[in-house]
């Protein structure tokens, strides 16, 4: 799907790449090329360029553990980072904690002297989400986005897809539901060890609908809300049961008896074999 989207660019025999010009799109265009590199995830692709020079590239996996965008970064002179054009798939980390080991890729973008910033997707995880783009803007950096056909070809790609069977904090994952399902454990972070089982079941694309499942009583539907943050507080919402038939742009609550967090889930997309579903944890106060 994604290489309809992708022209080669870099396949132009017209010139050496590293003088050619490109527009916009098609460094955005190569800035996925590179996301299709990726040996980890969360796949993100980047593309560093001034005045329609590419001046650097990167991908995650390319050094092993290191964020794309330093990846790209590191390659240049720091007088040649600055006042640079970042394409990146995936929008730009921000420090989680004051002591954090290695300084954020949004930091480093801000401390390289970067002008402008090009965003795939906002990264989903709602303890992070759109607090890239923020803090760039809040550093009088330009932040625009891709088109939109690459956002939603850099969307469907960006994150790991296959079973799993524990999840960790919040994200966003595409898992296939065939035969007797798929159990997945919910921990609540890397350092919290708290755990909710959730289980999807019984996929039946045609009649757009899949079955969420948990303890008897864990599962409640959240009529009416679209978004998490439409969701203030979990316990408003009743006639908890043990599963929901999730529909598209549905979203659930799993908080079995006795939790002392829960789950929000919501069904983004379902396929003909798999859905792609978003998820976030929430202490309950
Ligand atoms: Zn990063």
């Amino acid at each position: 799907m994604i290489n309809a989207y992708v022209f080669n660019a870099l396949n132009e025999t017209d010139g050496p790449k590293l003088t050619k010009k490109y527009s916009k799109s098609d460094l955005m265009r190569i800035a996925v090329e590179e996301h299709l590199k990726c040996t980890e995830y969360p796949k993100v692709g980047v593309v560093v360029a001034k005045d329609g020079e590419i001046l650097s590239t990167g991908f995650r996996g390319e050094v092993p553990k290191k964020h794309a965008e330093r990846v790209a970064l590191e390659k240049l002179a720091t007088t040649d980072r600055v006042g640079a054009t970042v394409f990146t798939t995936l929008e730009p980390c921000v420090a989680l904690q004051a002591d954090q080991a290695t300084e954020s890729c949004a930091d480093l973008i801000i401390a390289s002297g970067v002008s402008e910033v090009f965003i795939g997707v906002l990264d989903p995880n709602g303890t992070i989400y759109s607090q890239g783009f923020r803090t760039l803007l809040e550093n009088n950096i330009s932040v625009k986005f891709f088109d939109r056909k690459l956002r939603y070809a850099v969307e469907q790609e960006t994150f790991e897809y296959g079973m799993i069977d524990k999840v960790i904090g919040g994200g966003k994952r595409r898992v296939p539901v065939v035969g007797s399902g798929i159990d997945i454990k919910v921990q609540f972070s890397e350092t919290d060890q708290r755990t909710i089982d959730i289980s999807w079941r019984t996929l039946q694309p045609s009649h757009g609908c899949v079955d969420l499942s948990s303890s008897n009583g864990a599962v409640t539907i959240a009529s009416g809300a679209t978004r998490f943050n439409d969701i203030s507080d979990p316990d408003v919402f009743r006639f908890p049961s043990h599963f929901a038939r999730m529909r598209k742009d549905m979203i659930a609550i799993v908080q079995p008896r006795g939790a002392t967090f829960c789950v929000l889930i919501k069904l983004i997309d379902l396929f003909q074999n798999d859905i792609l579903f978003q998820w976030e944890v929430r202490n309950v106060r």
